[in-house]
């Protein structure tokens, strides 16, 4: 197939299997990842509002879990974190980075 430009692309598509990014691991390309420190965490939920993957959840006490098969490592969750509970740290690091 021929390349196109962006200006000869149609607008617009269409989605013909609803939740199919469902099977997309998203955490397979990451760099980085979130480094959370329970002891920072208030439970706000700020993080989980932003998260765009829907990758942060809550386990029975109400702090933070990542379900790393989606946490594409955007850097979003440590941004928007009001008490700098997230660190992110390169994958394959000490998982609980504290800081100073
Ligand atoms: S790094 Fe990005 S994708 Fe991963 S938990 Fe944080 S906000 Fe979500
Ligand atoms: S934004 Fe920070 S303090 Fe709030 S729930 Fe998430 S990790 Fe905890």
């Amino acid at each position: 197939m021929a390349d196109r430009t962006a200006k000869e692309i149609e607008v617009g598509f269409i989605v013909d299997k609803p939740g199919g990014a469902k099977g997309y691991r998203t955490g397979d390309w990451r760099s980085m990842k979130p480094s959370y420190d329970k002891e920072r965490c208030i439970k706000c939920g700020v993080c989980y509002m932003f998260c765009p993957d829907a990758a942060i959840g809550f386990d029975s006490e109400g702090f933070i879990q990542i379900d790393e098969f989606y946490c594409k490592g955007c850097g979003i969750c440590s941004k928007e974190c009001v008490t700098g509970a997230f660190k992110m740290v390169p994958l394959g690091s000490e998982d609980k980075a504290k800081k100073k």
